[in-house]
């Protein structure tokens, strides 16, 4: 049988109209940056690809920076010092919640000057506590720069980021985004985001992994170069663009924005199928963040007497790709930070297996998960009740 690719929040499978563009540009490759025809037509790409990332997050195309993915996109946006809509300002404080991917949890380069903002069991953030830190920041004369995700990457939980916009606003503080698991899945649009700058990364839509984007509301809003270098990208980001995974970028995002809305309900519907699926076989299972507003094709859950690192390899090997939450750089299943965050009960947290459904994801793939989690279910909670 197939195999059955659940891990999208992992990467996406590449999209058909990306795979092309990437072996199109690969086939006339020449530096963006050189005034020869070769030259210019690397240019025309990367300049297409600019417009069709803007078009799919209602942005403006001269305030996105080609970068190397959203860790580099991250960490360059976090900069104390910063031109905001043409005026020079300075932040005092980093303010990111508890469930911050590592590249923004890092700091950038605010070191270790950072605030954490809890969440709730839902791992949601507290926006009291968030108004809390701002007005004592304001009592100090200090500006706080506050980076809080869209969605997250393992719950698929969507932050109020309007509001969180609003109040960071009001006490003149800086705020960044990181939408890496909301675009190309859901509406985003930058614009009415209420975020100063915001991070993606292509891989997350369908295009090539090692490219991504740092985009500004305002095309006067910038960061200091994070890599300094031969000037590109009009002086934010050095380096020789990636002009062939640039390619694929565009053309992702253009296929990504062309299906959007129904591409979310018919995924909204298989999760539902999945979450059924799940309880039905094992009644106590958990579905975290279940009563946030999520990502309609992440699925996050844990079942008491299953251990992930165990029924992630048994999953493997019936033809099932699914991951315990975010992708760890060992290759070994490591305790969920978010979780942890959310409070969630250890026990619980061993357990924790993240299915993310893409654009080839169908029916048939969430019925041959269905079928070996029962089978993986039934095996394993034997033996845990065995060891018990
Ligand atoms: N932010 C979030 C929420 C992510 O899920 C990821 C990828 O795992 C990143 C940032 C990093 O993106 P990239 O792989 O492009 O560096």
């Amino acid at each position: 049988m197939a195999r059955v690719y659940l891990d999208y929040n992992a990467t996406s499978l590449p999209r058909a109209a990306a795979k092309e563009a990437v072996a199109a540009a690969m086939l006339a490759p020449a530096n963006a940056s050189s005034v020869h025809t070769e030259g210019r037509a690397a240019r025309a790409i990367v300049e297409d690809a600019r417009r069709r990332v803007a078009a799919l997050l209602g942005a403006d195309p001269d305030a996105i920076t080609f970068t190397s993915g959203a860790t580099e996109s991250n960490l360059a946006a976090l900069s104390p010092e910063l031109e905001l809509e043409g005026k020079p300002v300075r932040c005092d404080v980093l303010i990111v919640s508890s469930v911050e991917h590592p590249s923004v949890r890092a700091g950038g380069r605010f070191g270790d000057k950072i605030d954490i903002l809890p969440v709730d069991e839902n791992g949601i953030v507290s926006v009291a506590a968030l108004q809390d830190l701002l007005d004592a920041q304001r009592a100090n004369a200090q500006r706080a720069f506050v980076s809080v995700m869209a969605a997250n990457n393992e719950t698929g939980a969507l932050q109020p980021l309007r509001e969180i916009a609003e109040r960071v606003r009001d006490a003149g503080g800086v705020f960044h985004t990181d939408a890496v698991q909301v675009a190309g899945k859901i509406p985003f649009n930058v614009a009415e985001s209420g975020a100063d700058l915001v991070s993606i990364s292509a891989h997350k839509l369908g295009g090539p992994q090692g490219t991504g984007a740092l985009i500004a509301r305002h095309p006067d809003t910038r960061v200091p170069a994070f890599m300094r270098g031969g000037g590109q990208e009009r002086g934010r980001r050095g380096g020789t663009e990636n002009v062939a995974a640039i390619a694929g970028f565009g053309a992702a995002a253009s296929e990504a924005g062309q299906t959007l809305t129904p591409e979310g309900s018919r995924l909204g519907a298989l999760r539902a199928k999945i979450e059924n699926g799940i309880r039905a076989v094992a009644r106590e299972a958990v579905i975290f963040s279940e009563r946030a507003a999520r990502l309609p094709n992440t699925t996050y859950f844990s079942a008491p007497g299953v251990s992930a690192e165990t029924a992630i390899i048994a999953f493997d090997l019936e033809g099932v790709a699914i991951s315990s939450g975010s992708a760890c750089s060992s290759g070994k299943v490591a305790a969920s930070e978010t979780l942890k965050a959310m409070r969630v009960d250890p026990e619980l947290v061993k357990g924790a297996m993240r299915v993310s459904m893409g654009w080839n994801t169908t029916d048939a793939d969430v019925t041959q998960f269905l079928q070996v989690w029962s089978k993986v279910y039934t095996s394993l909670n034997k033996r845990g009740a065995r060891a018990a």
